[in-house]
């Protein structure tokens, strides 16, 4: 049997390889898309009923595509971003084979290029793009693996408060999928105890302007990788209920207990670490600083936008502060369901070529790796700060089209 042979291989069906396969098209390169499920699959089925987008609508777009609105300081719900990418896939028309898995990935023996084995024959190709997301795999502790005295779900399989059993909701993880997902249950009526741990908590909005604005304004959004530093931690922001501030002091006014991090856990009793105070006062740096930074740059560039002293106004410690839990007895406190806020990791165990380092990231250089014709896009930091970003992929894609187009 003849092997099927293509230029280019994407591998994935996101907005990043969408977005790959419209960047090479307008260089006339051949190629072909796979992807295991449907186009935007993890906008369909791995996001909750209420999530919103956390970019206001007038910053939404891909390359020569805006985002449709009528509300340019709204913030979409999933469903019309999975509209609007499946809009995309209209307007690009890509080559693309949907419900095909990558299943391995090697080199050719002998000679350039790469073997990629699929759940529909095998493939070869000269270059390939691996487009499959920056959140691959739903991280969970150990801690009650097992345990089937709770109801227990990932942030990635949460769907909204009716999918969990009654009682409290314990939410672990303060990112900015716990922060919203204890938002919803808490309006949905649940009490719900939030175990904080670090975060970097950011405005909504500062000044009459939105966070997203000011990212641009200020050029954070192009910061190199380069010059990331040494924090992991994305910004604690929510799109949901038209957009504001997150602020864990306010949640404990409206009824959130918050907690330390779960250190550990035994039948069902957990150990709370002593650290709630501590990671709260981080955060709030980490927000009084980029205030501090914004109200600089208004100074410097003499701009006209109103002084927000209230921004900085801080509510006093709540009871659950001054004097934190140390353990947690689910049943004893009437837990009925744990959500893992807890992350998301790579899975690159498919890609059977030394490209990987110790933790299982790949090693490259704003997407291009060492192997030559193997290209990552989507990826977190690939190049700069908005490099994963909805709107953010198209200046990397176009930058690996044009190393591909140099190739040959
Ligand atoms: C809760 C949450 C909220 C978010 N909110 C925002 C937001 O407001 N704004 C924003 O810009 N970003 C947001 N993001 C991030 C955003 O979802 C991602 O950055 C975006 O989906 C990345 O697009 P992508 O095309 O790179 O990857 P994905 O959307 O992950 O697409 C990768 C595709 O590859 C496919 N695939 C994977 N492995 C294989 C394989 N082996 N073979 C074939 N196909 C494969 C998958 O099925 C998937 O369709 C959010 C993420 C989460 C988790």
């Amino acid at each position: 049997m003849p092997v099927e042979q293509v230029q280019t291989l994407i591998i994935g069906g996101g907005q990043a390889g969408l977005v790959m396969s419209h960047r090479l098209k307008q260089r006339g390169l051949a190629h072909l898309v796979l992807e295991r499920h449907r186009i935007a699959e993890r906008w369909r089925s791995e996001r909750w009923d209420g999530l919103k987008f956390q970019f206001p609508n007038w910053s939404v777009s891909l390359p020569e595509s805006s985002f449709p609105h009528t509300d340019p300081d709204g913030f979409a719900a999933t469903g019309e971003i999975v509209q609007f990418i499946d809009a995309y896939a209209a307007f690009v028309a890509p080559p693309i084979r949907c419900g095909v898995a990558v299943t391995r990935l090697r080199r050719r023996d002998g000679a350039p290029g790469f073997v990629a084995e699929t759940s529909d024959g095998v493939i070869e190709a000269d270059n390939v793009v691996v487009a499959t997301g920056p959140y691959q795999r739903a991280v969970m502790p150990d801690l009650l693996r097992d345990d089937a005295r709770v109801f227990q779900v990932h942030a990635s399989r949460y769907t909204n408060p009716d999918q969990l059993p009654p009682g409290a909701v314990l939410v672990v993880g303060s990112g900015a999928s716990g922060a919203q997902i204890t938002e919803e249950l808490c309006r949905a009526g649940r009490h719900v105890y939030l175990s904080v741990g670090a975060h970097t908590r950011l405005p909504r909005r500062y000044r009459g302007r939105d966070l997203i604005w000011w990212l641009g304004a200020m050029g954070i959004d192009q910061t190199p990788v380069e010059a990331r530093g040494p924090s992991r931690l994305l910004p604690l922001i929510t799109g949901a209920y038209g957009g504001h501030t997150i602020d864990f002091r306010r949640f404990a006014a409206d009824g959130v207990t918050l907690l330390g991090r779960v250190s550990a856990a035994r039948d069902g009793v957990l150990d709370i670490a002593p650290d709630l105070g501590k990671s709260l006062v981080e955060g709030e740096a980490t927000y009084a600083i980029f205030l501090d930074m914004v109200d600089a740059h208004v100074e410097k560039h003499g701009l006209e936008l109103p002084e927000e002293p209230g921004a900085r106004a801080k509510l006093p410690d709540p009871p659950c502060v001054t004097e934190p839990l140390r353990r947690l007895d689910l049943s004893g406190d009437g837990i009925g369901a744990v959500i893992w806020a807890t992350g998301y990791a790579l899975d690159f165990g498919w890609i059977e070529i030394p490209v990987l380092d110790k933790r299982g990231e790949p090693l490259h250089r704003h997407g291009v790796a060492e192997v030559p014709g193997l290209y990552f896009l989507g990826l977190q930091w690939l190049s700069k700060m908005k490099s994963s970003f909805l709107s953010g992929v198209g200046d990397d894609a176009a930058l690996l089209a044009d190393h591909i187009a140099a190739r040959r």
